[in-house]
């Protein structure tokens, strides 16, 4: 816990005071904390938390030291930046030595990167088989070489990279590291060429690998399995996406809102039901809010957050499209590079065409419409939901209780109606639509249930 916010109206005088409070009122706000007096108790603190963090239910890379005395905090007050009453201390990485057994180029959404392949090794609670190399300078700089003896590190929750090579046990045998002459995705020919980090303006220049083939269908699947992600399509993972890629069904993540269901059938090992489902995700994936379109539209380093951001102050699609860049600096998060890197990437010509054609398929909520307020439509009615829907259970329970109504786990006299999700057939049997059925309880699906929870009309299930 950070703080509580009105502590001294709450007659605290100190923060330990405040935790205990909160304690007391149910929260579970200082399990591993504790009340320091002297640099030797803060030193003892830090030892015992790094020994014991292994055993906590959540990950920590540190604590965080702070003044007590709420008093004393007022006098010290804050920069900028940070408060000065308090400080973070940072436990030392966890580093392994093993072997580099060989290095694979992985065909990424813009560049081809290497990733050693290591002698498995336990490195902070989990066995390491693989870690980053970044790139080809560093791998040049720190004088990696294939057989090296290298120390891996895992700092909190960041993928294992190789710290540095062991060169006074090298044996000889050892290999450079080349970047490859070729894709290993598609076999077209790489460039090797300086640019800019990860895009970033006035960041360092390093060395990167491109494939030079334009419609790489490596490259391709990293992109569209990207807006996937992005755009939370459920059930298509990247597999699916290498294929659709690969069948050449897919060429850009649009294409995907243009998938028939005999598209997805004439994919290997897909099953009716989860092509229907997976067409079902990617439609509802139409009216996804604009943070998420953002987000998804790859401009380097706009992530999720960003996104989040840029979403709030811009509204529309359309408006964000023409976002100037003293207007994306009013946006808190988004630094200067950023929004260099959001009007380079808009301005474009090849990212204005592919924006133009995502905003094709979107259906945009209109500005300014917020929510209504859930109407009781379905007070007193008790619903069971049972077999599967295009939707998770839990989202169709909400739905119910949001409307005033129940939900129960087995049908009897009372249940109003069962739903059964719309993904099972008509030949679909379960012991929970016989009894509707022997009881007379009408019979509907979670669109019957949309609907009336909407209407709060009848929608007119099947009865048994
Ligand atoms: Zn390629």
């Amino acid at each position: 816990m950070y703080d509580i916010a009105q502590a001294r109206e709450l007659g605290f005088t100190s923060h330990w005071e405040s935790l205990e409070f909160l304690n007391r009122q149910g929260f579970v706000a200082n399990a591993p904390a504790r009340l320091c007096r002297s640099i030797e108790d803060i030193e003892e603190y830090i030892s015992t938390a790094d020994r014991l963090r292994k055993e906590l239910d959540f990950d920590i890379d540190g604590v965080v030291l702070k003044v007590d005395s709420l008093p004393l905090r007022r006098e010290l007050g804050v920069t900028t930046k940070a408060p000065r009453w308090a400080i973070a201390y940072k436990f030392a990485q966890e580093q392994a030595v093993t072997r580099l057994q060989s290095v694979v180029w992985q065909v990424g959404r813009m560049q081809i990167t290497p990733v050693a392949v290591l002698e498995p090794v336990e490195l902070g609670g989990t066995t390491v088989s693989r870690a980053s190399l970044h790139n080809i300078d560093q791998i040049r700089e720190k004088d990696i070489r294939v057989g090296d003896l290298v120390v891996v590190e895992k700092a909190g929750f960041i993928i294992p990279y190789v710290v540095e090579s062991r060169r006074d046990e090298r044996t000889g045998a050892e290999t450079e590291i080349e970047p490859p002459e070729t894709c290993p995705a598609c076999g077209g020919p790489t460039r090797v060429c300086r640019e800019r980090e990860d895009g970033v303006p006035g960041a360092g220049e390093s060395t990167v690998v491109h494939c030079t083939n334009k419609t790489c269908q490596g490259m391709l699947a990293r992109r569209v399995t990207y807006f996937v992600t992005m755009m939370e399509i459920e059930n298509v993972g990247p597999q699916l996406v290498e294929r659709l890629v690969s069948a050449g069904l897919v060429a850009e993540p649009v294409d995907l809102f243009r998938l028939r269901r005999e598209d997805l059938l004439s994919v290997e090992r897909m099953g009716e039901k989860l092509a229907d489902k997976i067409l079902y995700n990617i439609e509802k994936a139409r009216t996804r809010p604009l943070s998420k379109v953002i987000a998804a539209l790859g401009i380097p380093n706009v992530g999720a957050v960003s996104a989040e951001d840029l979403a709030h102050r811009f509204s529309t699609l359309t408006a964000f499209r023409a976002a100037t860049a003293d207007q994306l600096l009013t946006v808190s998060g988004i630094g200067e590079k950023v929004a260099q890197c959001i009007t380079e990437f808009l301005a474009a010509p090849a990212n204005i065409a592919w924006i133009d054609r995502l905003a094709a398929w979107l259906i945009e909520a209109p500005v300014g419409e917020a929510p209504s307020p859930s109407a009781p439509t379905l007070a007193g009615k008790t619903f069971v939901i049972t077999g599967e829907a295009g939707v998770p259970r839990s989202e169709l329970e909400t739905l119910v209780k949001r409307h005033g109504g129940r939900v129960s786990g087995s049908v009897s006299a009372k249940t109003s109606y069962l739903v059964i999700g719309s993904l099972e057939g008509p030949g679909y049997t379960s012991g929970k639509k016989t009894k509707a059925e022997s009881l007379g309880i009408p019979i509907i699906d979670e669109f019957g249930l949309k609907s009336m929870a909407e209407s709060g009309n009848d929608p007119g299930g099947q009865h048994g």
